[in-house]
């Protein structure tokens, strides 16, 4: 996702809006590409670039309860300052990214993948009505193999 800063002259604020599709963020489960829709205001000020707005994404991903594939959708605001220099820093609630003031193009993949995958929510959880946790067949006595080697891993209850 890559801004160019170049364009906007002092004082201005122009407004953008971005579609992307993000590689899969795996480290947190996600596998499947993300569907990016950014809503971007953007306002340069001498040695200052504002950045705010709103990041709708959407992936296919498994419901951690029921185990089918659903959208999973993700909202999250955005604000990223950027400046050439450090000590000119004068809001610490905004995160801050310094750049080089000859900088003419910006790379915003890795703060947006970091919002989206904070405002990620600990349980992917569809919307079905029929949403639930299987229930293991009571038929189906058989034991699994896969849990056959765990048994001797716990020590029996004598009763
Ligand atoms: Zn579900």
């Amino acid at each position: 996702m890559k801004l160019n800063i170049s364009t906007i002259e002092d004082n201005q604020s122009v407004e953008l809006t971005f579609n992307e599709n993000l590689e899969p963020f795996e480290e947190v489960g996600l596998e499947n590409k993300i569907n990016l829709k950014a809503n971007l205001i953007v306002s340069k000020n001498s040695d200052k670039v504002w950045i705010k707005g709103n990041l709708d994404a959407t992936t296919k991903t498994c419901c951690h309860v029921c185990a089918e594939d659903f959208d999973l959708k993700l909202e999250s605001d955005f604000k990223l300052l950027l400046m050439t220099n450090e000590k000119n820093a004068v809001d610490d609630s905004v995160d801050v990214k310094i750049i080089s003031a000859d900088t003419k193009e910006i790379d915003l993949s890795k703060e947006v993948r970091d919002e989206l995958i904070t405002s990620l929510p600990y349980v992917f959880k569809c919307n079905r009505k029929d949403c639930k946790v299987l229930q293991v067949s009571e038929k189906n006595n058989e034991t699994d193999a896969r849990w056959e080697k765990l048994k001797g891993l716990f020590p029996k209850k004598e009763n």
